[in-house]
């Protein structure tokens, strides 16, 4: 079998080389506009065309290290790219590659196994892809009303507390999380309690840094009833009364007993809280290093991918 694919290559180079290969074996200096010099072709002792390459002093195969020089428009060549595919399991494109450069040096092989790919029945039918229906518009809900931003339809929501250690004082913390329902970007804020100034400033850096949202959804925890009691009290202060109506919150409140209206930012705290449990592990922060990693957790979940990959 050797002997005789052997034999069909030399026959292939007589066919595609001939000047090349009489000038070798009259040893006369080969032309020096041919694509392969480069190779510095030699005729091995059975007169057949391989390449010298820069292996010589290594370990490996004979034909490794000098494979044959082919031409891959020959027929007899384009048969053998074709038949090696199939014998690998219709290998892909640099698979084949590999598998050939291990003994053959093909000339312009990458554009041979592309033709043999696409011309390739079983590999068609294997990537072939169904008759697209046509793509219908995408659901209103999608489009926030007048002009779009990020942000322009909120859901909010506490988690916490975290401990955390200033000036050698406990206290404890919170994360807010807030996520734009439309695509499901996150923004993370520190809350220093659950006082309603402390809210009021959370919102103040979200408003300022994200934009003012045309509706806020709040999840309808007892943090946030106690907030809003709290917030309440203070209505009647002309400042906070003015902050609220000045940026139309709304206070939307998720019907009681129904959690998977929350649904949307249940699953994004878990992965705020696995991510930022992940990084602190058991040690009490500061301040200071609270804000840093809720910083690090929110690009590590605005970079996470809309769907699998
Ligand atoms: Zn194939």
């Amino acid at each position: 079998m050797i002997a005789a694919k052997s034999f069909i290559f030399k026959q292939t180079q007589q066919d595609s080389f001939n000047p090349e290969v009489n000038a070798l074996t009259q040893n006369k200096p080969i032309n020096t506009t041919i694509r392969f010099r480069h190779l510095s072709p030699f005729l091995d002792k059975d007169g057949i065309l391989r390449a010298r390459g820069r292996l010589e002093k290594s370990q490996l195969d004979y034909c490794i290290k000098h494979p044959f020089i082919l031409d891959g428009n020959h027929p007899a060549v384009h048969l053998f790219i074709g038949q090696t595919h199939k014998d690998n399991q219709h290998s892909p494109r640099q698979h084949l590659k590999n598998i050939l450069q291990n003994e053959y040096w093909i000339l312009c092989v990458r554009a041979h196994i592309d033709k043999i790919i696409k011309n390739c029945y079983d590999c068609r039918r294997q990537q072939a892809t169904g008759l697209q229906p046509e793509i219908p518009p995408l659901p209103a809900f999608k489009f926030p009303e007048d002009k779009p931003f990020p942000f322009q339809q909120t859901g909010l929501d506490l988690f916490g507390p975290f401990a955390s250690k200033t000036a050698g004082n406990y206290n404890k913390r919170y994360g807010v999380i807030m996520t734009d329902l439309t695509t499901r970007t996150v923004h993370l804020e520190m809350c220093q309690d659950q006082s309603a100034d402390a809210f009021k400033n959370t919102l103040r850096r979200f408003f300022a840094r994200r934009g003012q949202p045309a509706k806020t959804v709040f999840d309808n925890s007892t943090k946030f009833t106690a907030a809003k009691k709290e917030l309440n009290r203070h209505f009647d202060a002309d400042v906070t009364r003015q902050f609220y109506a000045n940026h139309q919150i709304e206070w939307t409140f998720n019907p009681a007993y129904a959690p998977h209206f929350g649904g949307v930012w249940e699953r994004l705290i878990k992965s705020v809280k696995d991510s930022f449990y992940a990084i602190i592990g058991s040690q009490i922060l500061t301040d200071d290093i609270f804000n840093t990693v809720l910083c690090e957790v929110e690009h590590f979940m605005n970079a996470r991918p809309i769907t699998t990959v």
